[in-house]
């Protein structure tokens, strides 16, 4: 089973998200659980999270197909000791949320160093972050996601994420989310089936396929290694069609939740459909 969407809006309530997501046929979807430019929320009336659990079960997702993306205040890897308590405490809220949501990932940006560390202590500080996030929940995986290598930001290659898994104590509730964006952006080519086959070999040579647990499907408006996060349409960027008929082909990633961050929201229920028509089933 392939679970392809897209990231809905939670604007106007989260249980608002299902709906939009069946909407336009998609068989997963990511959303933020907060109002993502707070550090803070009320916590979840029992209410909500009943109405969020019905809804998900209306429409036929399971927490397999639901992928919720953090706040991009949240810096796990923040130099600042102030900032970083306030980035960890972020964290911890939005698992909790996620686990009272009966949902099974978090998926958010490792964390930069603001040239005021190193990377590897940045690293360091994001490994402890998680650990201790890990263990003030429960039952959630938080999933790393790589970055483009945009300003300051780690985690724009397989060996700073292979190293935040490494210092990881509870490895059950870690995994990694490849958005293929930032993938091109960061220097790993995606324009051949050579070049995919080459990128994510390299990915299970260094952190390995059991700890991908979702994908974001996005084309790259800027340049092969550019470094920079500018997101495109499918096919209408310099990464180009091939890769995403590559990936919703193989059998590798049968059952992760495959998520379109496009600019052109207008296109997604076309975009899933022609990634739909690539895949078997
Ligand atoms: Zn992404
Ligand atoms: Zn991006």
């Amino acid at each position: 089973m392939k679970y392809i969407g897209a990231h809905i809006s939670s604007s106007g309530g989260i249980e608002k998200v299902i709906f939009r997501a069946f909407q336009i046929k998609a068989t997963a979807f990511s959303f933020f659980t907060r109002n993502q430019r707070q550090w803070f929320s009320p916590p979840l009336s029992e209410k909500k999270i009943n109405q969020f659990k019905r809804y998900c079960i209306k429409y036929q997702f399971t927490p397999q197909q639901i992928l919720p993306h953090s706040s991009y205040l949240i810096n796990l890897g923040h130099p600042n000791n102030v900032l970083l308590e306030k980035s960890r405490l972020s964290f911890i809220n939005e698992l909790i949320r996620c686990d009272q949501l009966g949902l099974k990932f978090l998926n958010f940006h490792p964390g930069s160093h603001l040239n005021i560390i190193t990377e590897i202590n940045c690293l360091k500080r994001i490994s402890e972050s998680i650990n201790i996030a890990l263990q003030k929940t429960k039952n959630v995986i938080a999933v790393i996601e790589n970055t483009a290598g945009q300003g300051t930001n780690v985690g724009y290659c397989f060996e700073h994420i292979s190293k935040i898994i490494k210092d990881i104590e509870d490895k059950s509730r870690i995994g990694v989310c490849l958005d293929t964006c930032h993938l091109f952006a960061s220097g790993y080519d995606l324009r051949t089936v050579k070049n995919c086959k080459n990128t994510f070999q390299k990915f299970y040579e260094f952190i390995g396929l059991e700890y991908l647990k979702g994908i974001h499907l996005n084309d790259s408006k800027k340049m092969f290694n550019s470094r920079i996060d500018r997101h495109e349409n499918l096919g209408l960027g310099n990464i180009g069609k091939l890769a995403f008929t590559w990936i919703v082909q193989n059998k590798d990633f049968y059952h992760l939740p495959m998520i379109l961050e496009t600019i052109n929201s207008k296109i997604w229920e076309q975009e899933i459909s022609w990634l739909r028509s690539q895949t078997i089933n």
